[in-house]
């Protein structure tokens, strides 16, 4: 006899066949297995033990790796997380009823940028799945949907500077997953895997635009998409209809609650981008250091899940329009100032459920009994929410109560229908209250009744027979038994029919037994069945209510964020800015929100004074350590929270709106790509002198470092001059450095001002007092700051002499050499010191073109030279 597959395994490769790049879960009684290459992926990945059974096609051993069925979320989201896809083929007949073998289907693909489930969602952010359409000419289409939420949004973004803008929009939100079509053959699939996301490719016939634009009028019942402000987004068009079809595929679900598109067109908001996000540590440190030190962990004291999300999107879209921002400064205000009503508000927040994710899963049919016991109690809040402000409230304020529904419909219908405290899942019974359905009460009687009886039953047979150790019993196999210990079994009737021997005894049965067990285990099969009817059509019914619900959620989210944005203002002394429509940033005694946070000692505050018309740029020399970073960041933080309708950290701001910020801070090495240090400091530093407009603000930190003294220094100024314009001014400009020689600039460039680092010099110690002060300096005590950092003070004494020896030998009347005020190895304006071998290798190298093992080579062979032990070994 052949033994091929097995008609089960036939199911599986079937499956497989059409989902060859997911792993599959195969539901097997009470386990859910995967088989093959799928088996070694869950085995490594998830640490489950590998084992193998039967034959594959080839009559190889199977590979075989399972886990138990009510677990299987978790294991899943752990795959997912890892960026694998998943596909759940389950069992979908009752198997002890199934005729033949147990009919199973595809109930859910799931998808990084798909993910549903609570159990697997995990933190409270939004998850979005993005979705990029090409569109005219180098631009490209965006879409953005986070299944969870329904919320759906599209956005653009030009292909031009290796894409910087794609990326940008795609560190901006964190996609989890983007789709792009099939025939897509450039380099952007590979940019964003290397930016950790799981790229998958979809059929082109998805993106097409018709179809998409008809899909997505069919989904939200509409005639056109112009209602939405999309109109012309031709590409964000094609990459929302993929979007919402590639999750409708993967989820199997209609998805209703997705009900409408916004846009976001990334010139309608403050641009932040990739660089600026990460160099300002507004979503994410910039070390891969916790996100405490971050602009959002200081500013997120929402108190709901739905707040948070709403903060995080605020944040990362500065607003630029005054009207806006001044409506959110009023409601913040207001919260502010009215402490008593702003703590009571929070109170009441904090009893929200994350209304919004749970409204998701009702309208995927996937709500568990305890979402929607846990949503009532959230929508019975609401009352006394919307009663606890009154008075004159700010437009936003009053906006967002009037929002939230009572939802009353609701609430009375899973007060009536789901018990006080429910099981987290459909599947084990005992969620609907008794008194909702009479026809499931009267099973429920039939069934306990049964039960009564069996346990009358019992008691009548012991007394019958005498013998007091008799027990009814139940298994699956044989249902109900009564059993007779070893030493009793002289008593048993002649009516007891013997049905199994035990270790201690024997297991009977008698006709009543065997009448009353049929009718009690019809009455559960059947009050099973009709539980989960009566629960899914309950389900079915509250999906109306998704889009009310959504629109409750959003409104409980920003109510949320502006109580959260005044706890903070009020927690940390922060002002209401001044919004002008003017080039000035003015700011008095302005911090630094994260630093601040974190020092032992009190920060020290600085005023900013910047315009466009007048102090364009300020370039800032000083000491190592003295604040300058610091000092820039904060300037931009406090733009950008002004602009998001925060308060900020100064005693007084005025802040005339800013387009863009721009940033170029510190050296970060692009190995990945395989760019050099200086290679990625002149792109930054070209997408911000294509890019600043009058309106923008940028913040350069030391250009021109990542390369030698004379080119740096030219680099430096020729930048100054450009962001200087002629005639029509530039984007206003911080601009810090050690090469002391742009401090002339001041004397050339007429919107150029010098301001530097004040310093208490006592001539045995150096104390940086963090206070910014007119003028420059051309102090660096960089040997000073290598001392507190611990450098032996033998090399610090011996740098400490070089340097005077150097400021010796300077010549004040002949050509200057630029001067560097950071503590040089090698003095530039010595030229190259032919006599030392070591400094003629080194002055040969070309880093840029060194891979890091020519690179670590080269600098043993300099090291050996160095120590006088020649280069070449
Ligand atoms: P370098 O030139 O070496 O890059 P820097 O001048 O940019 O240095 P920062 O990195 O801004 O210096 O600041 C150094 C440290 O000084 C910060 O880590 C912070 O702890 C502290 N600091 C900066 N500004 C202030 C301030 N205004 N008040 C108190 N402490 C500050």
């Amino acid at each position: 006899m052949t033994d091929g597959p097995t008609p089960a395994m036939r199911q599986y490769y079937s499956v497989k066949a059409r989902y060859p790049d997911a792993v599959i879960f195969f539901r097997m009684g009470d386990f859910f297995e995967t088989f093959g290459e799928d088996a070694g992926v869950v085995a490594r990945e998830l640490d489950i033990t590998l084992t193998a059974r039967g034959k594959d096609k080839n009559g190889d051993r199977m590979p075989l790796a399972g886990v138990p069925y009510h677990a299987v979320d978790g294991y899943i989201a752990r795959l997912v997380g890892k960026g694998y896809k998943v596909v759940i083929c389950d069992q979908v007949e009752d198997p002890k009823t199934a005729k033949g073998v147990v009919k199973r289907e595809v109930t859910r693909v799931i998808t990084p940028g798909t993910l549903i489930d609570s159990a697997m969602l995990g933190s409270a952010g939004a998850h979005y799945l993005m979705a990029v359409a090409p569109d005219r000419k180098d631009t490209f289409g965006l879409a953005f949907l986070d299944v969870s939420t329904g919320e759906f949004f599209v956005s653009s973004g030009s292909g031009e500077r290796e894409y910087a803008d794609i990326i940008s929009e795609t560190v901006r939100y964190r996609p989890t997953e983007v789709i792009v079509p099939e025939s897509l053959a450039d380099a952007l699939p590979g940019r964003l895997e290397a930016l950790g996301v799981t790229v998958s490719r979809y059929r082109d016939d998805a993106f097409a635009f018709d179809a998409a634009s008809e899909h997505l009028c069919e989904q939200f019942g509409t005639a056109t998409l112009d209602g939405y402000g999309c109109a012309g987004m031709t590409g964000g068009v094609a990459a929302a209809g993929a979007a919402l079809r590639y999750a409708q595929e993967t989820q199997h679900s209609p998805l209703s609650h997705i009900s409408g598109l916004a846009t976001r067109n990334p010139s309608g908001n403050m641009v932040l981008d990739a660089i600026t996000l990460r160099n300002l540590e507004i979503t994410t440190g910039i070390k891969g250091l916790a996100d405490e030190n971050t602009l959002l962990a200081t500013l997120d004291v929402t108190e709901t899940s739905m707040g948070s999300r709403t903060m995080r999107s605020l944040l990362i879209s500065p607003l630029l329009e005054k009207e806006a921002i001044e409506k959110r400064l009023d409601a913040v205000e207001w919260l502010t100032s009215h402490a008593l009503d702003r703590q009571a508000l929070r109170r009441a927040l904090g009893d929200f459920a994350d209304i919004e994710r749970i409204a998701g899963r009702i309208a995927y049919g996937n709500a568990g009994p305890r979402d929607l016991a846990t949503l009532k109690e959230s929508l019975c809040a609401i009352p006394e929410l919307k009663s606890l402000l009154s008075g004159d409230l700010p437009a936003l304020v009053s906006e967002a109560l009037d929002a939230m529904s009572d939802h009353a419909s609701v609430r009375d219908l899973v007060g009536r229908a789901i018990v006080d405290e429910p099981p987290a899942r459909a599947v084990t019974g005992g969620m609907i209250r008794d008194g909702f359905n009479a026809k499931l009460d009267e099973l429920r009687h039939l069934a306990t009744s049964g039960k009564d009886w069996i346990a009358e039953f019992q008691q009548q047979e012991r007394e019958r027979t005498g013998i007091k150790s008799l027990k009814v019993g139940y298994n699956r196999i044989f249902g109900y038994y009564i059993e007779v210990t070893r030493p009793n079994l002289a008593l048993v009737p002649p009516e007891y029919e013997r049905r199994q021997t035990t270790a201690n005894g024997e297991r009977y049965t008698i006709p009543d037994l065997k009448e009353k067990e049929a009718m009690i285990a019809t009455a559960e099969e059947r009050l099973g069945a009709l539980e989960a009817e009566i629960y899914a059509e309950l389900v079915r019914t509250l999906a109306a209510d998704v889009p009310d619900l959504q629109t409750t959620a959003r409104a409980v989210g920003l109510l949320d964020v502006y109580s959260a944005l005044a706890e903070v203002a009020a927690r940390y002394g922060y002002s209401r800015p001044t919004i002008e429509e003017s080039g000035r940033i003015v700011i008095r005694d302005g911090r630094h929100p994260v630093v601040e946070r974190h020092l032992p000692v009190p920060f020290v505050p600085n005023d900013t004074d910047l315009d466009a018309a007048g102090d364009q740029i300020t370039i800032i020399t000083g000491a190592n350590m003295a604040g300058k970073s610091t000092y820039m960041r904060a300037v931009a933080l406090c733009c950008i929270m002004a602009q998001m309708g925060s308060f900020v950290p100064a005693r007084h701001a005025t802040v005339g709106i800013v387009d863009r910020v721009f940033t170029r801070v510190g050296a970060f090495d692009d190995l990945a790509s395989g760019q050099s240090t200086f290679m990625v400091e002149m792109l930054e530093l070209a997408n911000i002198l294509n890019n600043a407009t009058p309106k923008s603000l940028v913040i350069l930190d030391e250009i021109g470092r990542g390369t030698s003294t004379l080119d740096g220094c030219a680099i430096a100024r020729a930048v100054v001059e450009f962001l200087h314009g002629k005639a029509v001014s530039g984007p206003r400009t911080l601009f810090a450095t050690h090469f002391h020689d742009l401090v002339d600039l001041e004397g050339s460039l007429k919107r150029v001002k010098n301001f530097h680092f004040a310093v208490k010099d006592t001539g045995t110690d150096v104390v940086f007092l963090r206070k910014i002060i007119p003028g420059a300096t051309d102090k660096s005590y960089g040997v000073h700051v290598a001392h507190l950092a611990g450098i032996p003070k033998k090399v610090t004494d011996r740098a400490m002499a070089l340097l005077k020896e150097a400021s010796v030998r300077e010549n004040p009347g002949g050509p200057r050499a630029p001067r560097y005020t950071q503590m040089l190895l090698v003095d530039p304006g010595e030229g190259v010191d032919e006599e030392n071998p070591a400094v003629r290798e080194l002055a040969a190298l070309n880093p840029d073109e060194m891979t890091p093992i020519e690179a670590l080579n080269a600098l043993c062979r300099l090291k050996r030279l160095a120590n006088g032990d020649g280069g070449e070994r």
